[in-house]
């Protein structure tokens, strides 16, 4: 399959993101967690209006799944979801988050100002993944699509198998270095405190889910 290709501010952006030593790099699973939040807002307010819609409290909650041994960290929700064509123009590039207009502004500032000022979205997960996945079913949509990328050098999508309407962000945490280490971001005592810092504040249930086998 051709690999599509992120428009030009998208790619610098991002090879910012992979490149940056960062040290609150810990801010993607809060853009994340937001990002599952809003979806979750979408389907609510679409519930208000849609008959077909219960809102159902216990059913709207985001799940975070760590895996150790496959190194992945899973953010789902049972949002409003996403079709194929929003995984194109949402995720594939950066019109969101006033990306466009910080990065006019702080050209020269390093990539330490630009991540600890703005809240820069769904792009945070390259800091600390080298492959992710979103895997999602829009409401109404025509089925679920898999959105896969390495990073700067674009994503690919492909239909898939998916029971229930929502999104799942599968993070492929990056190999530890050297001097670098990524442990923590599979660590359910770092997760939980990440979350208890940034996100104590979202209206919906997060729940923890530690793989072992
Ligand atoms: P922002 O949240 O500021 O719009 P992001 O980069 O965080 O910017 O996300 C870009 C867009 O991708 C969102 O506006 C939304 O349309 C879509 N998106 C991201 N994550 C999800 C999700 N979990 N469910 C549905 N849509 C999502
Ligand atoms: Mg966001």
């Amino acid at each position: 399959m051709a690999k599509q290709q992120f428009k030009a501010e998208s790619k610098r952006l991002l090879e910012m993101m992979i490149n940056s030593i960062y040290t609150q790099r810990e801010i993607f699973l809060r853009e994340l967690v937001s990002n599952a939040s809003d979806a979750i807002d979408k389907i609510y307010y679409k519930a208000l209006t849609d008959d077909r819609l219960v809102f159902d409290k216990d059913s709207y909650f985001i799940k975070v799944t760590a895996d150790k041994e496959n190194r992945t960290l899973t953010i789902r929700d049972t949002g409003i979801g996403m079709t194929k064509e929003d995984l194109e123009n949402n995720l594939g590039i950066i019109a969101k988050s006033g990306s466009l207009a910080f990065k006019k502004e702080n050209e020269s500032k390093d990539g330490h100002d630009i991540i600890g000022q703005f809240g820069v979205g769904f792009y945070s997960a390259f800091m600390v993944a080298d492959v992710v996945t979103v895997i999602s079913k829009a409401l109404d949509g025509d089925g679920a699509y898999k959105w896969e990328s390495t990073g700067a050098d674009g994503y690919t999508i492909e239909p898939v198998e998916k029971d229930s309407v929502g999104t799942e962000v599968i993070l492929k945490i990056k190999d530890n270095t050297e001097d670098d280490s990524y442990d923590e971001f599979l660590e359910e005592y770092r997760l939980k405190s990440i979350i208890k810092k940034y996100s104590d504040f979202i209206r919906y249930p997060i729940k923890m889910d530690m793989k072992s086998s």
